[in-house]
């Protein structure tokens, strides 16, 4: 019982932190954050060091009387997490963050678990892009390895012409490019592994992306069969397994037909997920400090279903948004600028038919 960690530091202070932390308090946790950015969405939820990541000075006090370390930004440099682990227990672990860190490093994973993915090539030159264009055909998605997110660092290659303007956007970092795939839909599944390797499923997730940037997330997924439910259980319990995982992770899925291929990774609580707070039995924050604090993980059963919407760039007016039944608002703190995600809004429902009308009315509202 005393062994159970109290206080946890987490790497990142963003709207992610602060919705850990917000599920720790009640399991009598502590937090502290390290970031970068002096008006972090967490700042106010523990205490809170602005300071590079890798800042030697910044980090020892950063572990001082720390029980145990989290991340919840996966371009947190991997040698920080490396450092960190040899002073006190870190989890997921830093082979997992840098594997999130890594497109070819994700998709080579998916590939030798047996984990279908589109078709893809390294690309370190132009002749590389070019062979490859000739090899997966076109059209084909150009994408950094590293540090894309939110549709950022890619290029849809649709014809020849295009490799010019895709290598000169892109060609100075190290590139993959892939077979584009022409999805059915986008889907998500979130999965939490405990330290002593007990692994939990939430319900997949439906995901509409607006300009690169996840607008609409609806779980269960609408028309899940068992099957593809039963599919994406097995790949996240491979990778999970074979990265000896602890923690909540997602792998992001496109549907075509019957298949489910990987697109990515990410070795953390992710933005599809946020639906679970209200819609889910434990949410999947909490599920993430059970699992690192070596606690039972909790149901992932869903609780009806729900749709969640992403408020990018400017907020609604709060009332108008509560006003409707089974909504709960989530606002992060943040300064409104375009294209940044601000908060979210779970809708709740017991049946599809009422979930469809408040959607319908929190999208008039929302704008
Ligand atoms: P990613 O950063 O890999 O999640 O890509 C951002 C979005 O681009 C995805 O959510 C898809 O909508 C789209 N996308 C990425 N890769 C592909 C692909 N190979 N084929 C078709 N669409 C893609």
């Amino acid at each position: 019982m005393s062994d159970t960690p109290r206080k946890i530091g987490i790497l990142g202070a963003g709207q992610l932190g602060r919705m850990l932390a917000l599920a720790g308090y009640p399991l009598g946790l502590e937090f502290r954050f390290l970031d970068p950015a002096p008006d972090s969405p967490a700042r106010h939820l523990g205490e809170f060091i602005n300071a590079p990541y890798d800042d030697e000075a910044a980090l020892a006090e950063f572990v001082t009387d720390l029980d145990l370390v989290t991340f919840e930004f996966e371009n947190v440099p991997a040698h920080v997490l490396e450092y960190l682990e040899t002073r006190l227990p870190a989890a997921p672990s830093r082979q997992a963050l840098a594997t999130g860190q890594d497109r070819l490093a994700e998709k080579t994973l998916f590939r030798e678990l047996g984990i279908e993915t589109s078709p893809f090539a390294t690309i370190d030159s132009r002749a590389d892009l070019e062979r490859a264009v000739t090899e997966l055909g076109l059209p084909a998605v150009l994408k950094t390895r590293r540090l894309g997110y939110d549709g950022k660092g890619q290029f849809v290659l649709r014809t020849t012409a295009d490799i010019d303007r895709a290598w000169e956007e892109l060609g100075d970092v190290p590139l993959l490019l892939e077979a584009f795939v022409a999805f059915d839909r986008e889907l998500s599944i979130i999965a939490a592994r405990g330290l002593n390797g007990e692994t939990a499923c939430y319900p997949l997730t439906e995901n509409h992306h607006e300009e690169g940037i996840l607008r609409l997330s609806r779980a269960p997924a609408p028309r899940l069969d068992q099957e593809l439910q039963t599919t994406a259980e097995r790949y996240a319990g491979l990778v999970l397994d074979q990265l000896g995982y602890t923690g909540v992770l997602t792998i992001e899925l496109f549907q075509r037909g019957d298949q489910l291929l990987a697109n990515e990774l990410a070795p953390r609580v992710h933005n599809s997920g946020h639906w679970t707070i209200e819609g889910a039995e434990t949410s999947q924050f909490e599920n993430h400090l059970r699992a690192i604090c070596g606690l039972p993980l909790g149901s992932t059963a869903p609780r009806g279903i729900s749709a969640m919407l992403n408020l990018i760039g400017t907020t609604p007016d709060p009332a108008a948004v509560l006003a409707i039944p089974g909504a709960h608002l989530h606002l992060y703190g943040k300064e409104p600028r375009p294209r940044r995600k601000i908060g979210h809004i779970t809708l709740r429902a017991d049946d599809p038919e009422t979930l469809r009308r408040r959607l319908d009315e929190l999208q008039l509202s929302v704008g």
